[in-house]
């Protein structure tokens, strides 16, 4: 039996059919940073047909996905997991839920050739396929825990969503198109549950994001309020300012230059 101040249970979603972009870089990140520090990353895969517990993971993670496979996701998911899901959430679980995984999170997205298909709305956002794909770096100022971080990604949906009134989102976009291309607003955030656009995958250049998600995962696994050891993250600094510049439209040979 693992020690649960040092395991981070990890449930991964649908990892044959929704990753693209990388996502399981953002895997590979999460356990690196809990290594670094003694601790352990235990990761399941949970696909078609799976079911799953929701007090048996510390953390879901939801990558993206075409629409040709978000649509046999989607049935699956709301099916077979999407109560689950939310009771997990609900009783203090974290999850990432990435692009196609994030509209999928939500209340349903209709794709690009007028197929609806079902979220499991745990979070506040409906999603819609538009003409144009919004593609791109990705600039944002998030905010979580009441802390606000620049945090870089790239995007690539034709997808675009609209937030419930009520729901909080991750960001507001400074360089970039985010959540519809016009409100401002990117991703969405619901108890530990964090959905956005960004990839790339979004883990290895914003090491807080990366952070916060053990913290809470952790938190959800002893009951208390953990910290983290800080970690040397100069490398990945350097890297989320690159792309920064980039979403910026600034030339990174110039950006690079000036580090040296
Ligand atoms: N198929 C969805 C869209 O185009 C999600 C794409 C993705 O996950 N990258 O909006």
């Amino acid at each position: 039996m693992s020690d649960p101040a040092s395991t981070v249970r990890l449930c991964h979603l649908y990892p044959g059919e929704m990753n693209i972009y990388a996502d399981r870089g953002n895997i590979a990140v999460l356990a690196r940073r809990l290594e670094w520090r003694g601790m352990r990353l235990e990761v399941t895969e949970a696909g078609l047909g799976a079911c799953i517990s929701p007090g048996d993971h510390d953390l879901y993670y939801l990558g993206g996905g075409q629409d040709r496979d978000q649509a046999l996701v989607a049935e699956d998911m709301a099916r077979t997991k999407g109560p689950a899901l939310v009771s997990a959430v609900e009783d203090g679980a974290a999850m990432l839920a990435v692009c196609g995984g994030y509209q999928l999170a939500g209340r349903g997205y209709v794709g690009a050739g007028g197929a609806a298909m079902p979220g499991i709305g745990l979070l506040d956002a409906e999603t819609v396929a538009g003409d144009t794909r919004l593609i791109g770096d990705v600039l944002i100022a998030a905010t979580l825990d009441g802390a606000t971080h620049e945090v870089v990604g790239f995007e690539n949906h034709a997808g675009r969503t609209l937030l419930g009134p009520g729901a909080t989102p991750l960001g507001t976009v400074i360089a970039g198109h985010g959540n519809d291309g016009e409100s401002g607003a990117e991703g969405v955030v619901r108890l530990r549950a964090i959905g956005t656009y960004l990839h790339g995958p979004l883990l290895p250049k914003n090491p807080w994001v990366a952070d916060t998600l053990l913290r809470w995962a952790l938190a959800h696994r002893t009951g208390g309020e953990p910290t983290l050891a800080p970690l040397d993250d100069s490398l990945e600094d350097a890297a989320r300012q690159v792309a920064a510049g980039r979403a910026r439209g600034e030339r990174s040979e110039r950006l690079i230059g000036r580090r040296a």
